[in-house]
This record gives structure tokens, C-alpha cells and sequence, in this order.
């Protein structure tokens, strides 16, 4: 043990961001104690607690990394349990407004393609090999208990299936529900200010189907993206998942939703500007039902500018920041917010500080981590209807966006740095680097 801020640490909830925060804490607390609503499966399969999980779930390379520092062989470990390698750049297909397709070239970066249940039971296993860390399923924590008189987070209760209400103690909370309702809940009760929420409302409906690898796939892609325009907000995408299937993901904005009926699924891929993705299922064999699923806004929850906030508690992952999952941003997110807290974890047990004002340095920190996700969000203020705080320099950017592609076509050296932005490996300031820039500008004097 490097280090203890104390005896007991607890996680609320055994989704991505829980799992995560559970290996960056353990080196310091002499238990951590996570407590998940559900009972957890021992295979890959769905469960209830994460309904979105029966959707297309793509595993940005930022993501990958941050989980294999958490987890050194984390990719072997995928891979070996049916994830597939994927080449960005060579063996994804882009198809983007004025480019359908984007040129395809070989950007040294490798990806790997499954589904999310297989991406959670790869981090569990890792993280039930923790000897400190115990899981506790079937405990729906219903309430946060804070010490009488003051703001200090002592603990949770939670009920089990019997119906009983059971009270734990830590020293320190991790909400990593998800909806983040009990942190809101607390904050209320202790007469403290809620954080104020930005919205992007774009409507989104989402829907995932899986279908069998035709014998006759294409074989110039292993991946497809298509990206909708403005105009019409129709997007989709096909990804390989475990058993040689696709998960085929359609999603409209703002009243445009694919259906879960096969036909009309299949029917909605052929609405989209190209053929690819329709071509690619009109003839496959379909795999189980479709799912759906509807998100309205990308919601971020401003924890940052609260002068109060409780001590002994943080909120981590979709609890803080839920984005439009079509950008595949959220699990790299949680993950990456994850490894922020273990940094700050490590700096104050150097220094021998305390947990004491932890949660602003985290809020603060954790600005990196959401600045370009949140920028990605915000390109839904392309389409007309959508509701929120227009970016002031919006049209600015989508120029220096449209121009940044034209480049990026032609240069691969930018293309790179496009991806590695996208896959949020690097900071978006990577691509306003003064060469880059310069190349932009360039082509937007000619625009
Ligand atoms: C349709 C859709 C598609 C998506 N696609 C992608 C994608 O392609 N790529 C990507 O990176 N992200 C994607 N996301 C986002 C991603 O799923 C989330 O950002 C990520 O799961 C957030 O992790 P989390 O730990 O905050 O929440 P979750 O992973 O949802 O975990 C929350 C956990 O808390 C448990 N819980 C909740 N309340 C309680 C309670 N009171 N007591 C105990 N346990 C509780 C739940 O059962 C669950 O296990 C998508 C989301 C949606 C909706």
C-alpha cells in the first residue's frame, strides 16, 4: 500500500466509470467497496442497469490507452476475448459531407471493435483480481449520508433484495451511477446549490441491430462511419463485434428516429446519402432484435463553478457529462476522468495531504478532460433545431472545420493529428498548431 486517506473507500455503481475509479483508488484505501444495483453477469451479456448497452458502443483509441495504464494488458486481454482489430484510417470507411468517402490511408493507429457488455466484463475481471476491492451486487444505494450539522460525505445506504436497508461507512463516495440523482439529492438536502446544467437538445434517437458478416463483405472496410449533414441528420455506422457479427447503429435528430422493425431499419440505412451501409445489410442475416434507444441533450453539469460542494464525495463519468454517444466519447471520458483522480490521488499522498477540498481540485482538473469532448457535442448546433447555447464563434469554427477537412484529405500528416483529436489522444489545441493553421488558411482564402 502506497499510501491510505483512510480505511474504506465506496463506488456507486459497476458501469465504466465505476470500475475505473475503483483500480485508481485502491492503492489507497485499505477496502474499496463497489455497490451495483444489479446482479452482475458472468458473461458478456446485457444487463438492466445499463440499458444503452445493447447499443453500438465504440471504444475510442484514447480510451484503450487510458484503461490499458490502468490495466498493462488490458488489449490482449480484449482481444483474446473476441474483440476485433481495427486500423483507423485504412480499414474504417468515412463517409462525411463532401467527402463520401474520405480518402482511406493508414494512420498508425489500431483500434479494437466488441460490444460493451464485453468491454465491462474485460474491466471487471481486471478489477476483481484487486484484493481490496469488493463488490457488492444486488445494493441499490438509495441515499448519501452526510455527518449531522456539516457538509462531510460519511457514507451511503443502500437496500438489498430483501427489501433491507443497510447503512456502510467510507471515507471517501465515488457516484459513478450514472444519472448522478443522488449527489443532486444530497446537495439539496444540505441546502447547497445544484450545479447548473448546459444542454445541446438534439433529439437523438438511436437505434443498433446486429447482422451475421456476409461471406461477401466488403473488403476495402472493416468499419464504417457515415456522418450526417445538416440538412438531413441521418447517421450510421458498422462495426465487427464478437462471433463474426456487426452491430449496424442508425440514428436521427430532432423527430428523424430508425425504427426496430427489420424492414424499415434496413429501409431508414437507404435514406442516408450513400449506399454503403445499405448495400452492406439489405441481404444479411438479422441477429436478435433491434434496440433502441433516445437521448435528448448532451447535458454537462457544471460541478466546476459551485463555491460548495460537499467533501468526501465525487461524481465521476455520465453523472458530470453525458454527450451525444454518437461522438463514442462517454466510456474514454469516465476512464479518463478516472485516471485524473488517481493523479491527484498520488500527488497528495506524496505530499501527505489529505482528502481535504479534493473534489475542486478534481472539477478543476477534470476541465481537460471534458474541453474537447464537449467541443465535438457542440457541431450539433448544425442542425437548425437544435436547442442550447450556440458557441458565439460557431460559424467560425465550422468553417475552420469544413477547410481542416479539405486538408486533411490531401495531407496525411494532418489527417493523423484529425484522428488522433478525434479518438481524444490529443488535445483539440493539437490541431491549431501553427502549420496546421496555416494550412487551413490557405484553403479557406480560396473558400
Ligand atoms: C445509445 C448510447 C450509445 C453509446 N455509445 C457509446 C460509444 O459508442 N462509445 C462510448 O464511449 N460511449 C458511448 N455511450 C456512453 C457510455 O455508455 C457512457 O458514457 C458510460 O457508460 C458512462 O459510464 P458511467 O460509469 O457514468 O455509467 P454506466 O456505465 O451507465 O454505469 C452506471 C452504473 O451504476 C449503476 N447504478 C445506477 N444507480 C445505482 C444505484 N442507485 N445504486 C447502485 N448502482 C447504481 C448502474 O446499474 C450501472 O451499472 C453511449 C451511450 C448511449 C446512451
Amino acid at each position: 500500500m502506497l499510501n491510505s486517506f483512510g480505511r474504506h473507500a465506496i463506488i456507486i455503481g459497476a458501469g465504466m466509470g465505476g470500475l475505473a475509479a475503483a483500480k485508481a483508488l485502491s492503492p489507497y484505501f485499505d477496502k474499496v467497496t463497489v455497490l451495483e444495483r444489479d446482479v452482475l453477469p458472468a458473461t458478456a451479456d446485457p444487463r438492466i442497469g445499463t440499458p444503452h448497452c445493447r447499443q453500438l458502443h465504440v471504444l475510442l483509441r484514447g480510451g484503450l490507452d487510458t484503461l490499458s495504464e490502468f490495466f498493462p494488458s488490458f488489449e490482449a486481454a480484449l482481444e483474446k476475448a473476441g474483440a476485433i482489430r481495427v486500423r483507423v484510417g485504412s480499414e474504417t470507411l468515412v463517409e462525411a459531407p463532401g467527402f463520401d468517402p474520405f480518402p482511406q490511408r493508414d494512420l498508425g493507429i489500431d483500434s479494437l471493435s466488441m460490444t460493451r457488455p464485453l468491454i465491462e466484463l474485460v474491466v471487471r475481471r481486471f478489477v476483481e483480481q484487486e484484493p481490496n476491492i469488493a463488490f457488492q451486487t444486488g445494493c441499490r444505494v438509495t441515499r448519501l449520508l452526510a455527518s449531522p450539522g456539516s457538509t462531510v460525505v460519511t457514507g451511503v445506504r443502500y437496500d438489498v433484495a430483501s427489501g433491507d436497508s443497510v447503512e456502510l461507512a467510507a471515507d471517501l463516495v465515488i457516484d459513478a451511477s450514472s444519472r448522478g440523482t443522488l449527489t443532486l439529492e444530497l446537495l439539496d438536502r444540505l441546502n447547497l446549490a445544484r450545479p447548473e446544467e448546459t444542454e445541446i437538445g438534439v433529439d437523438l434517437a438511436y437505434a443498433t441491430a446486429t447482422f451475421r458478416i456476409p461471406r461477401h463483405a466488403p473488403r476495402n472496410w472493416r468499419a464504417v462511419f457515415h456522418r450526417p449533414s445538416a440538412s438531413s441528420g441521418r447517421g450510421g455506422f458498422i462495426f465487427p463485434i464478437e462471433d463474426r457479427c456487426w452491430h449496424v447503429g442508425l440514428n436521427g435528430v430532432h423527430g428523424e428516429a430508425p425504427s426496430d422493425q427489420l424492414d424499415e431499419f434496413i429501409a431508414f440505412a437507404g435514406g442516408l446519402r450513400t449506399p454503403t451501409i445499405h448495400d452492406a445489410i439489405k441481404n444479411a442475416e438479422a441477429v436478435g432484435a433491434i434496440h433502441r434507444f433516445n437521448l435528448p441533450a448532451s447535458v454537462r453539469r457544471r460541478f466546476e463553478a459551485l463555491r460548495r460542494f460537499p467533501q468526501r464525495l465525487i461524481p465521476i463519468g455520465d453523472a458530470i457529462c453525458r454527450f451525444n454517444p454518437a461522438y463514442g466519447q462517454g466510456m474514454t471520458v469516465a476512464a479518463q476522468e478516472a485516471r485524473v483522480l488517481k493523479h491527484l490521488l498520488e500527488a497528495r499522498a506524496k505530499n501527505a495531504e489529505g482528502l481535504d477540498a479534493l473534489a475542486p481540485a478534481y472539477f478543476e482538473a477534470i476541465q481537460g478532460v471534458l474541453a474537447a469532448p464537449w467541443s465535438v457535442a457542440e457541431n450539433d448546433f448544425i442542425y437548425g433545431k437544435t436547442r442550447g447555447p450556440c458557441p458565439r464563434d460557431f460559424q467560425q469554427r465550422m468553417q475552420f472545420s469544413a477547410a481542416l477537412q479539405k486538408v486533411a484529405a490531401q495531407d496525411a500528416a494532418v489527417h493523423r493529428t484529425l484522428a488522433e483529436v478525434s479518438h481524444l489522444l490529443k488535445p483539440h489545441s493539437a490541431l491549431r498548431a501553427p502549420d496546421i493553421v496555416s494550412k487551413v488558411e490557405a484553403v479557406m482564402a480560396e473558400m
